[in-house]
């Protein structure tokens, strides 16, 4: 068992399946009253964090950089890795996209929403929402996702499902 007496004590976040970097980084920061910056200095990892959270991945994060963040975090690295794009595959920072569905079954963003090529939801059969559905807005950073819902008129994303058009239409 590791000891924890010489770093100081954050609440856990347990990570969720496919949960993207942002969303991730979004919920412990919340826990735990941190900023961005305030989680890279305690990492010693500068700035990178905010980074992250926008998923602007190039540099893409070192095997130090992750390292110090999952001490921190608490969890194993490979853990943090998941929540980043695999190698060769490209991603696409804007816009943030969505599944409503997939939300209003497991509500947080996924990575692979955020991959390229990956226009659809292959669960649903659904294409991906790239903005609000009521006022057209695009959505904000996973990070910033608190009560699910857009941040300019406050359509629960849930909601948003019904709007969602199959990849066949
Ligand atoms: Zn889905
Ligand atoms: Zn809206």
């Amino acid at each position: 068992m590791e000891t924890v007496e010489d770093k100081p004590w954050f609440f856990q976040v347990e990570p969720l399946e496919g949960e993207s970097i942002s969303h991730f980084l979004g919920r412990f920061r919340r826990d735990n009253y941190l900023t961005p910056g305030e989680l890279g200095k305690l990492a010693g990892i500068g700035w990178v964090v905010g980074r992250w959270e926008k998923f602007y991945l190039n540099p893409f994060p070192t095997r130090q950089e992750l390292e110090a963040l999952a001490s921190i975090v608490g969890v194993e690295i490979e853990r943090l890795y998941q929540m980043l794009p695999s190698q060769g595959v490209v991603m696409q920072p804007k816009p943030i996209r969505l599944c409503a569905v997939c939300y209003a079954e497991n509500p947080y963003h996924r990575i692979e929403w955020q991959f390229k090529e990956r226009w659809r939801c292959d669960r649903h059969q659904l294409h991906l929402l790239t903005k609000c559905t009521n006022c057209k807005r695009p959505f904000p950073i996973p990070a910033l996702w608190v009560q699910g819902e857009c941040s300019h008129c406050l359509l629960p994303f849930a909601r948003m499902a019904k709007r969602q058009k199959s990849r066949r239409a």
